[in-house]
This record gives structure tokens, C-alpha cells and sequence, in this order.
């Protein structure tokens, strides 16, 4: 599709995964004329757990029962397959998807708000002019007033605008798994989680329709994460009637080393932003967070408040995403402790579910856990679960 020539956008997006797919819908719904570019065909797949956590979907405030896999209403929380926990939420803490769906889905909501969509339009360098910029493209140029970088990890926006090296990422590594029909009603709707999955960070399998995704990562990084995939993997011997297995990894971006968001009429988001909590590797609920904020900013700049991006970044999703790195450091660090201290412990466990729920942040966890660690230091919790056969 050719662009519409001579527009000038109040918007250009590059990227339509969940940060900017969300963008488009609130600036396009706000008014603002927006483009919004991917190189990719959609649906297209994304390298991904497929997680989506209940705080995610309140914040898209979207009906995506047709693309749910699972609604995960509880968790099997485990050191390697030796002892677990079984956690029951009482309710759907999140809900387990194929990003090929739900990209789509979002993808068509930014277009029914009324975002023009380019697919398979690559985004390949940006000039700045006194009053608007113009985004280079694989399908000619475009002009727009500002520029918005949600083009995930390899962010080639942020590359062209900000130079290399601003986010540091780890890898992560996944698989799909296929298993008779009866092995996998018996993981149910139950995500499990490994704390003791891969040295200093965990493992974890999550329940679809008709495969389990399975993967390993740890914020501290680490090598040999296929050895890892398999050693994890073969703690649970109903995984080992699997098929063929096919891996797939990727970088998650843990940090912005400069804290630099915005330069000019630029701006990045979700992962190109290097906005992903450290302690699940949790990247969708704040790809979608720092678009609300994107979004809040320009309609406040608009109406002639002096509220940047960046002052909301920091306001808002910093401190967490400080929080969880400080909550990762202890819970991976010492992991055989923290999860018999820790993850066995009803009360502190509650508030590792809130996490995923949206009912606790970050900070109120963290602190939380600290008063408390008098009582959950001196008492260990026993496991007491049986172990997945
Ligand atoms: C193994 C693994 C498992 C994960 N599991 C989970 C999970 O279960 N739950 C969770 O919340 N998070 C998970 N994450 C993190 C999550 O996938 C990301 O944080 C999330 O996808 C970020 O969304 P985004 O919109 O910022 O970027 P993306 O989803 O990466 O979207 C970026 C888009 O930009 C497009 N693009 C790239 N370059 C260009 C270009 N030059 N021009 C035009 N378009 C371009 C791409 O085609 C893509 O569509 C996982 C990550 C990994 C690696």
C-alpha cells in the first residue's frame, strides 16, 4: 500500500506489536492522524511466552476472550520438579496467547480507530526538520510531527537516533511442545513456574490449547541456555514424551543505561525503550504502559500542560521496574533459599501473584517483603505439593 501522499501525520509508528499497535488506537481515538508502520506481514509470530497478565489486559480494557488460549487461574510453583506449591488465585490472574493472534488483534483495533496501517514497510532512517520530521521507508518517505520508536529490542529507530549501546538485554530462550491430548488437561489451567529452572533465573511452562510454551531465562544473563532448555525439561518426565522440539531465542532488554527516552520529536517505547521488568522478563504489560504514557503526554502537550514522556516514565513505571530488578537480585541470587523462604510463603507468594494480577506493585512488594523478613527469614515454609510425574 502507498502512502497517502502529501499528509503530514500527527504520528508515525513504527512497530505494530502491543506498544505500538497500542499507541496508534489511543492517539487515533484522541483525534491525532497517525501512520503505523511494520516491516512485518501480520499476523505475524513473535519470539514469546505468550503471557499475558491480568494488569495487561485491564490496562488494553479489550475483550480478547476470542484469542485466549488458557485464562490461568492458577500455578504450580516448583524448585526443579523436586517440591512445589500449588497456588490457586481464585481468579484469572492472565491469560495465554499466540502473539500472532493477539498482535492481530490489537493491529485491527489501531485500524478501526482509525490509524493508517503500512505492513511490510521497514523503517530505514529519520531526518529532522524545523517543524515536522521525514521517516525514510522501505516504501518511500513519510512525514509526520513526531516520531514514535516501537520497534522492539533491535529498535533500528533508536539505533539511527540515540547510537547504539543505550539498552542492555539478556537472552531468553523458548520451545514449543506438542503432547498427547491427556498429557496436557493435566497441566490444565495452570502456568508453572521452575525457580530453580536455570541457574539465577527460572523456567517456565505455559499452558495453550494444544501445546505447552516452555522456556528459561534469567536476568543476569548466562550462556548455554539450549543445555539449559533440556536439563530443565527433563526434570519433568511428562515432558519427555514430547516430539520434536524446536528452540527459539531472543534478547529481552532489561535496561536503559542512560535513562534516555526521547530525543527531540523521537521517542521509544515498550522494548525499544529497554522497558521490561527484570523478575518474570515481563515485557507486554509495560510495552503497553509506556504507549498509555506516550499517549498521555502528547494530549496533554496539546492542551498546553508541561507533562513530557519522560517525566511520566519516571514518575510511574521507573521506580517499578527498579523494584523488580532489586526483587530479582534477591529471589535469583539465592535460590534454593528464596524459594523455600520465599515462594513457599503463602503471604509473600500473595503478593508475587498480585504482581501479575495488577493488585501489587513492585515497590509495595518489595517493601512488604523486607518488613516481613524477620518472620519468613527464621521460618522456612515447607513445599507442599507432590512434584509434576
Ligand atoms: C523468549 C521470550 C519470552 C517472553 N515471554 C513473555 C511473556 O510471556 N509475557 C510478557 O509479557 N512478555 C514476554 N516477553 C517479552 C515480550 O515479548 C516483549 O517485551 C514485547 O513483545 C514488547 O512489545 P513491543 O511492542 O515493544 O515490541 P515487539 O512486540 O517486539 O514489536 C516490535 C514490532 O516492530 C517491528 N519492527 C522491527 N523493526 C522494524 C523496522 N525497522 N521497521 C518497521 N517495523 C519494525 C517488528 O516486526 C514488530 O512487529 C518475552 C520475550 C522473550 C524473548
Amino acid at each position: 500500500m502507498r502512502y497517502p501522499t502529501g499528509a503530514t501525520y500527527d504520528a508515525i509508528v513504527v512497530g505494530a506489536g502491543p506498544a505500538g499497535a497500542h499507541l496508534a488506537t489511543l492517539l487515533a481515538r484522541a483525534g491525532r492522524s497517525v501512520a503505523l508502520l511494520d516491516r512485518a506481514r501480520f499476523p505475524r509470530d513473535k519470539v514469546c511466552g505468550g503471557g499475558v497478565s491480568r494488569k495487561s489486559i485491564a490496562l488494553l480494557d479489550l475483550d480478547i476472550t476470542p484469542i485466549a488460549h488458557k485464562w490461568v487461574s492458577g500455578a504450580f510453583l516448583t524448585f526443579q520438579n523436586r517440591a512445589g506449591v500449588i497456588k490457586e488465585f481464585g481468579y484469572a490472574a492472565g491469560c495465554m496467547v499466540l502473539r500472532s493472534e493477539f498482535d492481530q488483534l490489537l493491529l485491527e483495533r489501531a485500524r478501526a480507530a482509525g490509524a493508517f496501517y503500512s505492513g511490510e514497510t521497514a523503517f530505514l532512517d529519520v531526518r529532522e526538520q524545523s517543524d515536522s520530521l521525514v521517516v525514510e521507508t522501505s516504501r518511500g518517505p513519510l512525514r509526520g510531527r513526531r516520531l514514535f520508536a516501537a520497534d522492539g529490542v533491535a529498535s533500528a529507530v533508536r539505533k539511527k537516533v540515540f547510537g547504539r549501546g543505550l539498552v542492555g538485554t539478556v537472552p531468553a530462550l523458548e520451545a514449543r511442545v506438542e503432547l498427547p491430548e491427556s498429557t496436557l488437561a493435566e497441566f490444565g489451567d495452570r502456568a508453572v513456574f521452575d525457580f530453580g529452572g536455570m541457574p539465577r533465573g527460572y523456567g517456565w511452562i505455559f499452558p495453550k490449547r494444544d501445546h505447552l510454551n516452555v522456556g528459561v531465562y534469567s536476568p543476569f544473563g548466562g550462556s548455554g541456555l539450549a543445555r539449559q532448555l533440556s536439563s530443565f525439561l527433563e526434570r519433568y518426565p511428562a515432558l519427555r514424551d514430547r516430539g520434536k522440539l524446536t528452540t527459539f531465542g531472543y534478547a529481552i532488554p532489561l535496561r536503559n543505561s542512560a535513562g534516555l527516552f526521547e530525543r527531540g520529536r523521537v521517542a521509544l517505547l515498550g522494548d525499544a525503550a529497554g522497558l521490561v521488568e527484570c523478575l518474570f522478563g515481563e515485557g507486554i504489560y509495560f510495552a503497553l504502559k509506556s504507549a498509555a504514557l506516550a499517549a498521555r503526554a502528547e494530549i496533554a502537550r496539546a492542551g498546553g500542560e508541561a507533562l513530557s514522556y519522560s517525566q511520566l516514565l519516571r514518575r510511574e513505571l521507573l521506580p517499578e521496574l527498579r523494584a523488580a530488578w532489586l526483587l530479582a537480585q534477591g529471589l535469583y541470587t539465592f535460590q534454593e533459599f528464596a524459594f523455600r523462604h520465599l515462594v513457599c510463603n503463602d503471604r509473600i507468594n500473595r503478593l508475587f501473584a498480585g504482581l501479575i494480577a495488577g493488585d501489587t506493585g513492585y515497590r509495595e512488594c518489595l517493601v512488604k517483603a523486607l518488613l516481613a523478613a524477620p518472620a519468613w527469614i527464621a521460618r522456612p515454609a515447607p513445599p507442599r505439593d507432590p512434584v509434576i510425574s
